[in-house]
């Protein structure tokens, strides 16, 4: 039997070199239309049944060259961890891959006829639908269309609670960034939790705040397998300035209700492909940053540590502070804007340092328990949010 290797799946992307020879299957990464940015890579391997394959990767050392600054300290996105493989794509585990020259290359000898590999697990748009029609049942949330994207998905938020005077507005966004899908795991978590008619945390916290959360900004690129961008090419993680309807109608619509409901705390979830830990970017860097924000970060971060394990103190956004935050990311946008405690949420690809998980490194099932610690740690600052 021939083995086959296509990307061509919902949340695909990998361009075939050459899958002739089981033991030498070169594969490139796809860039985002229009873009630069590549990295993520998911796709299915059929006819390999017993078959011992071997991945190559040839452009990946390319894209470990693109990074963020300040983390020569670091190691990058290839080293030291390896892709998730799925047989039914419920199930992910880990097999070690490694960099060789440019290559990235991982061995696997599946035990079933058909195999899935992924730079991190996909998350499926049948999973959120099903998450949203659940949601939207329970008589404490409300489901909205708030728009469209650039290819006239619907752009959908559910808010949690009712608004009231004197009640906190939160605001909780991911996957800008749409090949970092642990943050739409986490959102699962958050939302399981807040669906507890019974969790004394979440009474208390909906007796005095609304929560507004669109699990989803970028469904175009998820639905693409991209790794940053939507379908006009924008990173929309860099739009918050000056969105367009255009270019970048998903943060366009969400600024626009975030101008209405203002906004007393945020939370942007996102995924790091280099360090071993979760870690936070607070407001520290906005041109009106302050004493009050500052401290009131500071107080999530225990708060948070105190919640989970999972969050461990000692872990600041790596690169040392810039001088002047940039307004055009989300985080610091909303920070500056709303003078609240905004904050960029960084799970980890590979694992995290404090607890290693050899079978399957940070995962899906890690992500979405730690999503249902995070009404705790909003709960223990509420009071303090203005
Ligand atoms: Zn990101």
């Amino acid at each position: 039997m021939t083995i086959s290797i296509n990307g061509n799946i919902p949340n695909g992307s990998i361009e075939v070199v050459s899958a002739v020879n089981s033991s030498d299957i070169k594969l490139s990464l796809r860039k985002d239309q229009g873009t630069d940015f590549f990295g993520y890579y998911h796709f299915r391997a059929s006819g390999v049944r017993g078959v011992p394959c071997t991945f190559r990767i040839v452009n990946a050392g390319e894209s470990a060259v693109n990074r963020l600054a300040g983390r020569d300290d670091y190691e990058n996105a290839w080293t030291n961890t390896g892709p998730l493989v799925s047989y039914d794509r419920k199930w992910w585990f880990r097999v070690p891959g490694r960099l060789v020259g440019p290559d990235y290359v991982f061995e696997h000898t599946p035990e079933y006829d058909s195999c899935y590999y992924a730079t991190w697990a996909p998350y499926p748009l049948e999973r959120e639908l099903e998450l949203l029609g659940r949601c939207q049942m329970s008589p404490r949330m409300m489901l909205s269309t708030i728009g469209h994207t650039v290819e006239g998905a619907d752009l959908d938020m559910l808010t949690i609670g009712k608004p009231g005077d004197g009640k906190r507005v939160c605001w909780i966004i991911a996957r800008q960034h749409p090949s970092e899908t642990m943050g739409g795991f986490f959102v699962e978590g958050f939302l399981e939790r807040m669906l507890d008619p019974h969790d004394p945390v979440v009474l208390d916290l909906l007796d005095r705040a609304v929560f507004h959360v669109v699990p989803n900004m970028n469904p175009d690129g998820s639905r693409r397998g991209n790794t940053r961008a939507n379908a006009a090419g924008a990173n929309l993680n860099r739009e918050w300035v000056s969105p367009g309807l255009e270019r970048s109608p998903e943060v366009f619509h969400v600024r626009a209700l975030m101008e209405k409901t203002g906004v007393d705390f945020a939370m942007d979830c996102h995924g790091d492909e280099e360090l071993r830990c979760n870690f936070l970017g607070g407001p520290l860097e906005i041109p009106s940053r302050s004493e009050r924000l500052k401290s009131l970060f500071n107080a999530f971060e225990r708060s948070w540590a105190a919640a989970s394990p999972e969050y461990e103190l000692g872990h600041p956004y790596p690169g040392g502070s810039p001088a002047e935050a940039d307004l055009t990311m989300a985080w610091n946008w909303i920070a500056e804007r709303f003078d609240c405690l905004s904050i960029l949420l960084e799970q980890p690809f590979k694992d995290t340092s404090w607890r290693e998980d050899p079978v399957q490194g940070w995962s899906p099932e890690r992500a979405l328990r730690f999503g249902t610690t995070l009404p705790t740690a909003v709960n223990n600052v509420l009071d303090q949010l203005r």
